[in-house]
């Protein structure tokens, strides 16, 4: 363990994690920088940034650093009598000795993390399965060796690359300790994912989704409601369905479309050229979606873009991360749907 100088603690945290991991406070770990496709016309995230593979030595580097700063906070939580509990004293204490953490991005994750207990890990950017396969096992070994408190690990994986990776090399990663893969599906209809550029097909998204359910993941599918306007509200609903069922992923989670700033959507939205959804309509959209849906995933709406609210003026949906289990709350959320698509079609709402 180092005891000084403190202050030349670094590690690497990057910007986004699915908000389920938010609420599980997990550790963040960056495996890559940024998004290898980067062209989907809706997504702001990683715009302006270029992908870069991490070497498993700077990861595990990373990881030893955390490491460090746990071990080193856990002494001056004994030294003061707190049993290596993670204290604000202690936290305190160990800042005062390293301020230039102080204004590190990723300190307050660490620390909440370790405060937590330590139990689950999401590894970033986003398309982690796009490393080596031994790279990545090396890296999640020494994560788990590192920190035996890890109950969960989680990451965001592109379908084609999930879809070209040996079967082998899924399962040799799943055992290794990552569990949980969260896949941007959008849409199941194929000509709205051309038109989005999402880089799949509707088959990319089958063979990738149903790989990495094989291979034992639990798998996190998102779908973007509203996505193709009114023109493909139809089609999306339909295909969209289709997809999932083939998949039948542990997880569907609902993630409105908004034109963000700096995608070429939000572009378009400024020039008024899109043919957006009502509340309404996105409603209906989804009520379409879920009528075809024949699953045992859970569907969730746990994110603030499901805004949609009831006659009592609260939400609508749960923004719960365990959602609606399928098929038992099927005709519940449906009920709730239709008693949101009553309310939005009142005159005097919007
Ligand atoms: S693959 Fe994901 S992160 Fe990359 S541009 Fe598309 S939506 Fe954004």
């Amino acid at each position: 363990m180092q005891d000084s100088p403190l202050e030349t603690y670094e590690f690497e945290t990057g910007m986004y994690r699915p908000p389920s991991e938010g609420g599980s406070a997990s550790l963040l770990v960056r495996l890559t920088r940024n998004c290898p496709w980067n062209h989907c016309t809706f997504c702001a995230m990683y715009k302006s940034e270029k992908f870069e593979l991490r070497k498993p030595e700077d990861i595990i580097q990373d990881i030893n650093v955390m490491n460090d700063i746990y071990l080193q906070i856990k002494k001056i939580s004994i030294k003061l009598g707190q049993e290596g509990q993670i204290t604000n004293q202690a936290v305190g204490e160990f800042i005062k000795k390293a301020p230039g953490l102080y204004f590190h991005p990723g300190i307050s994750m660490l620390l909440t993390w370790l405060a937590s207990g330590g139990k689950t890990v999401f590894l970033q950017d986003a398309d982690s399965l796009i490393m080596k396969t031994d790279h990545m096992i090396q890296v999640l070994n020494h994560l788990k060796t590192t920190f035996p408190t890890i109950e969960r690990i989680t990451s965001y994986g592109r379908s084609r690359t999930i879809a070209r990776k040996p079967a082998a090399d899924l399962e040799k990663i799943r055992k290794a300790g990552l569990d949980r893969l969260h896949i941007g599906l959008e849409t199941g209809d194929a000509a709205l994912l051309k038109k989005i550029k999402k880089g799949a097909t509707p088959e990319d998204h089958v063979k990738g989704g149903k790989k990495a359910m094989e291979a034992g993941f639990q798998v996190s599918e998102y779908w973007m409601p509203g996505l193709g306007g009114k023109t493909f509200s139809k089609d999306h609903a339909a295909n969209t369905a289709r997809i999932l069922n083939l998949i039948n992923p542990h997880y569907i989670r609902s993630r409105p479309f908004t034109p963000r700033p700096g995608t070429i959507l939000h572009e378009k939205a400024s020039r008024n050229e899109l043919d957006r959804l009502t509340p309404k309509e996105q409603l209906l959209e989804i009520k379409q979606t879920l009528k075809d849906l024949d699953v045992t995933s859970k569907v969730c709406f746990d994110h603030a873009g499901n805004f949609w609210s009831a006659p009592n003026g609260q939400l609508l949906l749960t923004h719960d991360y365990e959602g609606y289990q399928f098929p038992k709350e099927k005709e519940n959320l449906m009920a709730l749907i239709q008693k949101g698509i009553d309310h939005y079609s009142s005159p005097f709402i919007s």
